[in-house]
């Protein structure tokens, strides 16, 4: 989502005009990642990437705008600074505005297993889809379609393991709510796009609620950080507690999403763990403490 990304302004573009005229210049144009893209319309809000060479995350987002040419205009726009590498339209088709080498800026204030710059170990792709403020529609089978053939072009070119294609909320759980409970993940990873288990059935019984406190408590948020949510282990269900909740629900157990850790929530999480556990060797995860 692009109307906030939870960072204090940096000093306007306008104080930096030689540095805005080189991007103009310099990133007018480049070659696609991709040959599924149709065409480039670069944006001049773009890094180096810190710490990591090539991303290893794909973070989905949807637009949150009216419609898809304004969320474009405010991706390529140097006063908002924000981009992300793609977009994606109702119909399928698929814009590039930053090269994949480059750190596009697109996650905000964010964490996973304990990297907070996300911005530099990811790709990001904005899906058209106006949100939760403007009636949140069903994504189109086609828009659909074009993200999961992105997505397993992307994942040709960069060491992406499942787990680390995400949603915008599970790395700003506090602050986003994008793609959404109606992105379709099930479908993605049928074709090996993401990591997701068949939800739990929902039942009555409520094991953990806000206020609660002690092992139980410190178990779930363990849990929920070794998947690499930002959840720190305090024993206590707090506000950061219900918050990563309702994102692990919107990605994962979307038929409920209300941050309360019944046992469909807490027993999906579990077997979630467990088909993690077996993509890779623990030793290829940061660890998380
Ligand atoms: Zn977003």
């Amino acid at each position: 989502m692009l109307l906030n990304d939870g960072v204090t302004p940096r000093p306007s573009a306008r104080r930096f005009p030689l540095r805005f005229l080189f991007y103009v210049c310099v990133m007018s144009d480049f070659p696609p990642d991709s040959s599924v893209v149709e065409r480039v319309v670069p944006s001049p809000n773009h890094s180096e990437r810190q710490g990591f060479a090539r991303a290893d995350m794909i973070v989905l987002h949807y637009t949150g705008m009216a419609s898809g040419d304004a969320a474009l205009q405010r991706l390529c726009d140097p006063e908002a600074k924000v981009s992300s590498h793609y977009l994606v339209y109702e119909n399928g088709s698929i814009v590039q505005l930053v090269p994949e080498a480059r750190r596009a800026q697109h996650a905000g204030v964010s964490s996973w297993e304990g990297v907070t710059d996300i911005n530099s170990r990811s790709i990001g792709i904005e899906i058209v889809n106006p949100g939760h403020d403007f009636n949140y529609p069903e994504f189109p089978r086609r828009q659909i379609a074009a993200v999961t053939t992105l997505c397993r072009s992307i994942l040709t070119r960069n060491p992406i393991r499942r787990d680390r294609v995400v949603a915008h909320s599970d790395v700003a759980p506090s602050r986003k709510q994008d793609p959404g409970e109606k992105f379709p993940w099930r479908l993605l990873s049928e074709s090996g796009v993401g990591l997701w288990v068949e939800p739990e059935p929902i039942s009555d019984w409520l094991s953990l609620i806000p206020g609660d406190t002690g092992d139980t408590v410190a178990e779930l948020q363990t849990a929920l950080a070794s998947y690499g949510y930002g959840v720190p282990v305090t024993r206590e269900y707090d506000d950061v507690t219900k918050d990563v909740v309702k994102a692990f629900q919107r990605h994962f157990r979307p038929a409920q999403i209300d941050g309360m850790a019944d046992s469909s929530t807490r027993e999906t999480l579990r077997r979630l763990l467990e088909a993690r556990d077996k993509l890779s060797p623990p030793a290829d995860r940061p660890t998380t403490s």
